[in-house]
């Protein structure tokens, strides 16, 4: 394994953390400390895991090991809580994490426990917003209270935690530095994918929020989504790593996690087969293969044909629904004929459609559609028995809601630094 393995802790799984700790004379159960210590702990620097004996913490120095731990540079915090991450890699690459404190709403309707969650405390059943108040952050406070009574700087501080913590929370998450897909309504497609992140730069967007929010699964409840920079399904082998040492090594359930692809057919085929898998949502986007031909080049290559009949042959497990997003362009892909089209493509299928309004932003051709054109589209949609939801735009003031404008960065043929990333819509 001496070759093979990279000189970061973060992204290696069981069976290479064994290798190491059997190359270093260790005993086994070294291993799961060392497990613990970068996955569950979250610790940064071998001189943290206090667990290991100071001469394995030097042997691993000695061979040049780090924890690899991904580096927040910068924060932009949203009036609704929202925290647009922009996080740094060892070269000096950068892709950006979103956290959304209360979620998204995304998973609602999609069957799972996380969707019910989401259903329940952010949807009416016409579809329409209602926030409801959620009483377990004041049941937490009234716990802590009692119980803590003669501990006052840790109850002070659990006391803070405890306010501040969100019921549950949605981490969006990148796979790629830019992205290969070329989605017209997308300017990541502008960068062309620069690289494939690691597993381990993949698992440590994740760690880096969980640290700096102070929230830690399974405990909180943390839903991971795969829509950030990039298409998940092009760095396929490293997705699936990082997908898998989430569940087993951090804790975080796969029926927490959706991966959403823009159509990648012969791996959303491998990714039925795997054993342990988040759930699927499919970047839809349009009702017919002209008008997806248009807006997403890749449909030249797997049309809706070939696309949907990946997603009625794909193994469905339990209370999983397939989620297709639909980002709605105005006077493009809203029309009543688009919705009774996209009715008609997904007419028997175990699935529920997230529709989202395009987000305005600098640099976009498309317009934001009328607010009663998306609820005409919704209310078709629903009346042909498929459940639809419109997502709830979070952080649009610090551009981290979905469509919006995501990144800055300089594309190389502007005279001027963009505000660059679009999120991955689907
Ligand atoms: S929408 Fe997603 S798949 Fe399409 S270009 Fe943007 S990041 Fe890539």
């Amino acid at each position: 394994m001496g070759e093979a393995l990279t000189s970061l802790l973060l992204g290696l799984d069981r069976t290479e953390i064994a290798a190491l700790v059997s190359e270093a004379g260790e005993p086994n159960y070294r291993a799961k400390q060392l497990m613990d210590a970068v996955y569950g702990q979250r610790l940064e620097t071998l001189e943290e895991i206090f667990t290991l004996p100071q001469e394995f913490r030097e042997w691993l120095a000695h061979r040049g090991m780090t924890v690899g731990a991904a580096q927040i540079e910068k924060k932009f915090v949203s009036v609704d809580g929202t925290v647009r991450y922009l996080i740094r890699f060892a070269d000096g690459q950068t892709v950006e994490t979103v956290w959304m404190p209360e979620g998204d709403g995304g998973e609602a309707g999609d069957g799972s426990e996380a969707g019910d969650e989401a259903e329940g405390s952010s949807l009416t059943s016409s579809g329409a917003k209602a926030q409801v108040q959620s009483s377990e952050p004041i049941a937490a406070l009234k716990r802590l209270a009692t119980q803590n009574q003669n501990q006052d700087q840790t109850h002070t501080q659990k006391l803070q935690d405890a306010r501040r913590k969100p019921d549950r929370s949605t981490i969006c998450i990148s796979s790629q530095v830019g992205c290969a897909v070329d989605c017209q309504f997308c300017l990541t497609a502008l960068l062309g994918v620069k690289r494939n992140l690691t597993a381990g730069e993949i698992i440590g967007q994740v760690c880096a929020v969980l640290k700096d929010q102070r929230v830690s699964p399974p405990e909180d409840r943390v839903n991971l989504v795969f829509m950030g920079m990039g298409e998940p399904f092009l760095n396929y082998d490293n997705f699936m790593k990082a997908a898998r040492l989430l569940v087993e090594a951090v804790g975080i359930a796969e029926r927490r996690m959706t991966v959403s692809t823009a159509g990648i057919v012969p791996r959303i085929r491998d990714f039925g087969d795997e054993n342990i898998r988040p759930k699927l949502a499919i970047s839809l986007n349009a009702s017919n293969d002209a008008l997806r031909t248009r807006l997403m080049p890749l449909n030249k290559k797997w049309n809706l044909e070939m696309l949907m009949a990946a997603a009625r042959e794909f193994p469905l497990r339990t209370r999983e629904w397939i989620t297709f997003e639909y980002v709605l362009l105005g006077g493009v892909n809203d029309e009543p004929e688009n919705a009774r089209e996209a009715a008609e493509l997904l007419r028997g299928l175990r699935c529920k459609v997230n529709l989202i309004a395009l987000n305005p932003g600098p640099g976009i051709d498309f317009s934001t559609p009328a607010a009663d054109r998306v609820e005409t589209f919704q209310k078709i949609l629903r009346v042909a028995g498929i459940p639809a939801f419109v997502r709830r735009p979070r952080g649009r003031d610090i551009y981290a809601a979905c469509g919006q404008l995501k990144r800055t960065v300089e594309i190389p043929s502007s005279p001027v630094p963009q505000l660059h990333h679009i999120r991955h819509l689907s």
